[in-house]
């Protein structure tokens, strides 16, 4: 039987709006690599936070980002960003702290040129893995990382909704905020990509998102 074509998965959307648990149910159901970009935003916002360094000084953003070294670890199907060796914990890259802090440093162009090369690179370390594709997911992966992915998804959902889901987990979690920051930087923004599939999953469980996006996947797999 002929091997499926490797396929990339790219999820764009607010906080909260279900990206991080329809791209696990993908690599799990796939054997997809699933790489969470808004953990690596915020892995840099800790890492800057704890070196002292404020969103509001981008010239001392600028040289402590020279001097950051990125690399990998793959645990079971997720691709987790270490900074010099070092994970940082998730109760660190979910802290208050982060949450109020990453979408101003996200906003800065240093540092999203620091992550976008490192982000390309992850379609050739899921090859190398022996993975069936990549599923990513953030904010600009199908207009800026990956425009032309095989897929390109975008999910929105009510946000009351959103902040109902954040309290469920337990966050204190300004989603609105960093959606208005996300959405309206120059550098970018937070936006549906051109041509994407966009699902409304305010309503809609999971498990139907996930169905919606794995049939897709499935008939361009039988395609090939
Ligand atoms: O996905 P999550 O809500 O954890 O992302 C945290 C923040 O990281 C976002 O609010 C946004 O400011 C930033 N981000 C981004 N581009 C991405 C992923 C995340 O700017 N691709």
């Amino acid at each position: 039987m002929k091997k499926p074509p490797f396929l990339i998965v790219a999820i764009d959307g607010g906080a909260a709006s279900g990206k991080s648990s329809t791209a696990h149910a993908l690599s799990a159901r796939f054997n997809f690599l699933h790489a969470d970009t808004g953990s690596y935003y915020r892995a840099l916002t800790a890492e800057l936070l704890h070196r002292g360094v404020k969103p509001t000084d981008a010239q001392s953003v600028r040289a402590e980002l020279a001097d950051l070294k990125f690399d990998t670890q793959i645990i079971a199907r997720d691709a987790r960003l270490k900074i010099h060796g070092d994970r940082i914990s998730d109760a660190d890259i979910r802290s208050e702290a982060v949450n109020a802090a990453v979408s101003h440093f996200a906003a800065l162009p240093d540092l999203r040129a620091a992550l976008l090369a490192y982000q390309r690179g992850l379609a050739d370390l899921a090859r190398t893995h022996g993975f069936a594709g990549l599923v990513i997911e953030g904010r600009d992966i199908g207009t800026v990382i990956f425009p032309s992915a095989d897929f390109r998804i975008f999910l929105h959902a009510d946000p009351h909704e959103r902040v109902r889901r954040r309290e469920r987990e337990g966050q204190a979690d300004a989603v609105a905020e960093r959606d208005r920051l996300d959405s309206s930087r120059a550098s970018a923004p937070l936006t549906c990509p051109a041509g994407a599939v966009a699902i409304d999953s305010t309503h809609l469980p999971l498990i139907e998102v996930v169905e919606r996006i794995a049939r897709l996947i499935t008939v361009r797999r039988m395609e090939s």
